[in-house]
């Protein structure tokens, strides 16, 4: 039996592998809700009160950060972290890779005597220093000038990692080189949020409102990803190495019979679920639900919504929790955007809406949305603000990961549209008509018109069920950005990503818009008179700008191509095809205005990105020929010399000498993706690099693919080395 088939038996045979067990008999839910959180009741609780009055205003107002309070701060952290086990803090940042990073350092400090105290200073807190050479920063710090700080960030509060031996206290920062450019995620993120505070603000006080200090965006980012054995992960080194299939012949059964969306969850995965849940309440991550995705090994989590920064880092610790806990659970979990070929890939909806410190989500209708001119207002900002720089929302998702799903006809396409629902098309259309969004036009003059101020109930006719209130905005999954009611999910984001880049965009261009809207608006009132026509205008004005980017039928279908090039919508398909917009003179006046990324960033970023790119294919590349040459070439030898002894007949030897062309087909194949390869000379520019992947070494790759996919279908079974789709996504 080859390492396959054995593999295959201890599956079949054996009692799945438990992690820990979780029991909520002894200690409920919300008595272990956040316990590892340093959160603003433990802080009210162990703080000076002028200490926590201090830090209060800094978490919540975005006050400067008093650095005198920092050593009080690190005092009590320390004690509280030591408390719960902990010996070593530890900063941890996000930088340009996708992932987190961290660097753990001691309480520890001897003294003279042989004795040790438990130290953590201030400075230590908010400032710490990282060797970072090796961390992309795409020339903004070059090697011989190896600083880079992270800086702590208030406003994500700290908590605890356990590990089987011990605990680490872990301080969320930003991180950014000793010129104070960001080399990170979170940076940029964070003057975005502040861009929007500032000019939703204006406009909510243009609209007559005094009381709001802070207006906030909100996010709730749902995950997708896929299970498999670890058994049979570890006998695939591209599932090991890159985290897809590079090969992989059709299975007999995919997707196609639609059982496995919202199916019932396996035993074995929802022990997983549950344990990554557990641990993730404790670090206050409130994940509401989980399910079964639409292909078979495929699953979601989401959270329920919380303020940008803390959703973010929590969609940090959720990735690091599925494919540490999987693991214990004898699982791989996969968060590549496209593991499988034919088979679903994975994404990540971006739930987003723009709320106040005081409670109300500016992106909610009122009870008659025609009636709702401040609502109105907002949506429309994030619809002008998404058709004037859908580019750069594109460019915010593009990696090569993502790039084999979007358009992949089950993920949004490349092209940025907006899904707005009818009611609010109907309302936009009605304003630029000049109907009176109040009062709705005479169904018999527009039949296709419904009227706006129904609460349109669905029947479903159940006596015992009440009647559901249909959502405002209906459901169209095809859709890469989408009005749901009360937000917008942006769906385009791949899965393994920081949806700090998408979001850092949005909130900008959205900033951008505001800034627009207020100055218009701030004119009107300047000059007095009617301030409802005002608005009215300046709405037509817009909606008239950004119509060509709404679209509620199906985005799949190549209609929709069509239609959204005779539009003038740009379809950036791959990753080389965004990276220009980067710097482009626009991009680059944009978010210097909002004081998001300087010039040198952008030309940093685009770097990083061009080099993420070429390196995860040339990862790819070698992984493939490593794999083909090792593993599969042999095998069809094998099968080959067990054909060449018993094929007798004229009919049997035509299998044998379809084998030798495929071979033959498979050696060609080898050789030309190595030769491709080996053309990848050390001088080229990332950029160059990047195009040359695109261009070549992908085809290389797909050829190679096509023939050992072929190879897989007529080989002895017995010899084929990988284990198979239908092993990888239905052996559990
Ligand atoms: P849907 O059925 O539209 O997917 P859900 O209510 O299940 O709606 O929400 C999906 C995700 O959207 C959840 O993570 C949820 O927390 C998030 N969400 C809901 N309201 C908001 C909001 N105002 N801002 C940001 N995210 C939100
Ligand atoms: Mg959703």
């Amino acid at each position: 039996m080859n390492a396959r088939g054995k593999a295959i038996e201890s599956i079949s045979s054996n009692t799945p592998i438990r992690g820990g067990i979780v029991d909520y008999r002894q200690h409920s839910f919300v008595e272990r809700y956040a316990t590892y959180v340093f959160h603003e009741e433990v802080q009210r609780k162990r703080l000076p009160a002028k200490v926590f009055q201090s830090l209060q205003q800094t978490i919540k107002k975005g006050a400067e950060l008093d650095a005198s309070i920092a050593d009080s701060v690190a005092t009590a952290m320390r004690d509280w972290a030591m408390e719960h086990g902990a010996t070593h803090y530890s900063h941890w940042f996000q930088p340009l890779t996708g992932s987190t990073a961290e660097k753990h350092d001691s309480f520890l400090s001897p003294t003279d005597s042989l004795k040790a105290l438990a130290r953590f200073s201030g400075s230590e807190l908010i400032r710490g220093e990282s060797d970072a050479s090796s961390f992309p920063s795409g020339g903004l710090r070059a090697t011989f000038e190896a600083r880079g700080y992270t800086a702590w960030d208030p406003s994500s509060p700290a908590f605890i990692l356990k590990n089987p031996n011990g605990a680490t206290l872990v301080i969320p920062t930003m991180f950014v080189s000793w010129t104070g450019e960001s080399l990170d995620r979170k940076t940029p993120m964070l003057k975005s949020l502040n861009a929007l505070n500032k000019h939703a603000l204006r406009v909510l006080r243009v609209f007559g409102n005094t009381r709001t200090q802070r207006v906030e965006c909100t996010l709730g980012v749902e995950q997708e990803y896929f299970l498999i054995d670890k058994r049979l992960a570890a006998l695939r080194p591209d599932l090991l190495v890159v985290g897809r299939t590079l090969f992989g012949a059709r299975p007999s059964k995919g997707q196609e019979l639609d059982d496995n969306y919202f199916g019932a969850i396996p035993e074995r995965v929802l022990a997983f679920m549950t344990e990554v849940e557990s641990e993730l309440m404790l670090l206050g991550v409130p994940i509401k639900t989980r399910h079964n995705e639409v292909a078979p090994g495929q699953y979601e989590l989401a959270p329920t919504f919380e303020t940008t920064n803390l959703a973010l880092d929590h969609q940090m610790l959720v990735m690091q929790l599925l494919r540490q806990v999987a693991k214990r659970h004898g699982l791989l979990c996969l968060l590549h955007e496209k593991p499988f070929a034919g088979i679903n890939g994975s994404g990540k909806h971006n739930n987003w809406s723009i709320g106040t410190d005081d409670g109300e989500n500016l992106l909610e209708p009122g009870d008659t949305p025609g009636s709702n001119a401040q609502f109105l207002i907002f949506c429309a900002a994030v619809c002008r603000a998404v058709h004037r720089y859908s580019k750069l929302l594109r460019l915010s998702i593009a990696s090569a990961g993502n790039d084999f799903r979007l358009g992949a006809a089950e993920a949004p396409p490349a092209i940025i549209s907006i899904h707005l629902g009818h009611v609010l098309t109907d309302v936009f259309q009605m304003l630029v008509e000049g109907d009176t969004p109040e009062r709705p036009a005479l169904p018999e003059k527009k039949s296709r018109r419904r009227k706006l101020d129904e609460d349109f109930p669905i029947h479903i006719g159940l006596p015992m069920i009440p009647r559901l209130q249909r959502d405002t905005g209906d459901r169209n999954r095809t859709s890469p950005f989408a009005f749901t009611g009360n937000k917008f999910e942006f769906r385009a984001v791949g899965s393994s990503q920081n949806s700090s880049a998408a979001i850092t965009v949005l909130n900008t261009i959205v900033a951008e818009s505001l800034d627009f809207i207020a100055t218009r608006l701030e004119e009107a009132r300047t000059i007095g008179g009617d301030f409802a026509m005002a608005v009215r205008k300046l709405l037509v004005e817009m909606i008239q700008e950004f119509q060509p980017v709404l679209f509620d039928g199906d985005n799949y279908s190549m209609d929709w191509l069509a239609e959204s090039e005779r539009r003038g919508l740009p379809n950036l398909r791959n990753t080389v095809d965004c990276l220009p917009v980067l710097t482009e003179p626009a991009s680059i006046e944009l978010f210097w205005k909002y004081g998001v990324y300087t010039e040198a960033e952008l030309f940093g970023r685009q770097e990083i990105l061009a080099e993420i790119y070429g390196t995860t294919i040339g990862i790819e590349a070698a992984t493939m020929l490593k794999m083909s040459q090792t593993m599969i070439l042999p095998a069809v030898m094998k099968y080959k010399r067990n054909l060449q002894g018993v094929a007798d007949t004229p009919t049997q030897k035509r299998v044998l000498d379809e084998l030798n062309d495929k071979i033959d087909l498979l050696i060609t194949g080898i050789d030309t993706l190595k030769n491709c390869v080996a053309a990848l000379r050390p001088d080229m520019s990332h950029m160059e690099k990047a195009i040359y992947c695109r261009d070549s070494v992908l085809s290389a790759m797909y050829a190679l693919r096509v023939i050992v996919d072929y190879l897989e279908g007529m080989t002895d079974d017995a010899l084929w080395p990988l284990p198979s789709y239908l092993e990888l996504l239905f052996l559990r």
